[in-house]
Order: C-alpha cells, then sequence, then structure tokens
C-alpha cells in the first residue's frame, strides 16, 4: 500500500515568525497521523533553516520548493541540491506550474533539475498538468504524456524510486476551482499506466501520485478517497494549521483503505 503524502506549498508566503508558528502547530499534532500519513511542508528558502529548526525531531519533513542542477559555483540567486540538504530538505518541488508559466521554465529545465535533485539525494515531487484551454481542446493526457516525457528523461528506474508526482491542473491552482474526482482519478490513472509502460507495472504501484489544485478540508475525503490520488499537494490551504490539518486528518481516516 503506497503512504499518504499530504504536502504544503507555502510559495512565497509567510513571514520567518510566521512560517515557525506555523512548523510548531504542525509539529505538535503531527505524531496522531505518524505513520499512517506523512506529511511535508516547502517553505520559502530563507525560512528553511529556522522552520527545520522548529520541526525538530517530529514526524513533519521539510522540503523545497525549487533547486538549480549546478552544482555550487557562480550562479547567482541560485540554490544548490547540497545546500537545501544542509539545510535538512529531504523533498524538492519541481516543474510546479508557476516555474513553468510564469517564470519560463521548459521540459528541459525540469528534467536537469529533476536529474540533479534526484542523484544528490533529495526525493522529488515533478509537478505536471494542463492549461484550462489544452483540457477544453482533450490534449491534457497528451500534455501530461510530454511533461512526464520531457521531465523524466534519462531518468532510470532506479532513480524514479525517489519521485512522487504531483497531478496539478493549472485552471485549479489557486482558483478555487478543483477538479471533480473523476477527473482526477481518470488523470491519475493515465500517469500511473505510463510509468507502467515507461518503467514496469510494479514499479508504477509504488509510486505515489498526489493530486492539487484547490484542496481544503470539504474536498479532501472525497479527492484522497480516489484509488489511484495517494496525498494532495496544498497551496493555500497549508497556510494555516486550523485548514491543513483537517486535509491531514481526511488522509489519516482513508489510510485503512486497502
Ligand atoms: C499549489 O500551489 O501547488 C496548489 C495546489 O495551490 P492551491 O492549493 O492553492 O490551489
Amino acid at each position: 500500500m503506497r503512504r499518504f503524502l499530504i504536502a504544503g506549498n507555502w510559495k512565497m508566503n509567510t513571514t520567518r515568525q510566521s512560517g515557525v508558528a506555523l512548523a510548531g502547530e504542525l509539529a505538535a499534532v503531527a505524531a496522531n497521523y505518524d505513520p499512517a500519513v506523512e506529511v511535508l511542508v516547502c517553505p520559502p528558502h530563507p525560512y528553511l533553516i529556522p522552520v527545520a529548526e522548529k520541526l525538530g525531531g517530529s514526524a513533519v519533513q521539510i522540503g523545497a520548493q525549487d533547486c538549480y542542477f549546478q552544482a555550487p559555483g557562480a550562479f547567482t540567486g541560485e540554490v544548490a541540491v547540497e545546500m537545501l540538504k544542509d539545510c535538512g530538505c529531504r523533498y524538492v518541488i519541481l516543474g510546479h506550474s508557476e516555474r513553468r508559466h510564469v517564470l519560463g521554465e521548459t521540459d528541459e529545465i525540469i528534467n536537469r533539475k529533476t536529474r540533479a535533485a534526484i542523484s544528490g539525494g533529495l526525493h522529488v515531487i515533478l509537478c505536471v498538468g494542463e492549461l484550462l484551454s489544452e483540457r477544453q481542446a482533450g490534449q491534457t493526457e497528451e500534455v501530461l504524456d510530454r511533461q512526464m516525457q520531457g521531465g523524466l528523461s534519462g531518468v532510470t528506474e532506479a532513480e524514479a524510486e525517489h519521485l512522487v508526482i504531483a497531478y496539478e491542473p493549472v485552471w485549479a491552482i489557486g482558483t478555487g476551482v478543483t477538479a471533480t474526482p473523476e477527473q482526477a482519478e481518470s488523470a491519475h490513472e493515465h500517469l500511473r499506466n505510463w510509468l507502467a509502460s515507461r518503467y514496469t507495472p510494479a514499479f508504477s504501484e509504488r509510486v505515489r501520485i498526489l493530486y492539487g489544485g484547490s484542496v481544503k478540508a470539504d474536498n479532501a475525503e472525497t479527492l484522497l478517497g480516489q484509488a489511484n490520488v495517494d496525498g494532495a499537494l496544498v497551496g493555500g490551504a497549508s497556510l494555516k494549521a486550523s485548514t491543513f490539518v483537517p486535509i491531514i486528518e481526511a488522509a489519516c481516516k482513508l489510510s485503512t483503505r486497502t
């Protein structure tokens, strides 16, 4: 059985004080959900160390929202994989739609980052998802295939053991519009089939595929109840314990599924 992963993407939000306070609230309750649910927070880079210190030995993992693919050197403004590891990160989110569509990241850049992060010892949450216009044009699966192929080019099955996929339809991110459970399940099933044919069926059964896009307390249980939905990547609702913890609780409740 795949263990649920509930990951909070804080994006460019919180202050050092509010981020540390949120980490403290989550650390205090995380033991209630461990080991049924893995909980992860991804703060902005400047707050990684104080948040990691606050999380201490708690059950909450810490990750970053991006990394660069080069080793430390003359790359102004970038952050290397080994620096993230040095700050206590276990995961890194790559290919988020805001990086693809606001910051212009290509599948090739995302692939270089993915390979660097995995070879440097991080787990990668690789985000894929279609624009509204692509869904309306019936191109969802084609877009997912292209992003998976591009992002995972040259990644072996052994390397892909360190991979989590996040299906995040762009039209559902930060909009309050959520994919229906059927839309999410259909995309997740497609992604799992893609992994089975690119790697092996046995491997594809081990990979966690998260859903992201306006996940909230009131829709989490239905989304997480789908057979191929193994967790959630949560933006807005991860910024307060009062909205994030109920999503963790929903996963915990469902974690006895077979
Ligand atoms: C995200 O940023 O990955 C996300 C899913 O955001 P939200 O939950 O706010 O839609």
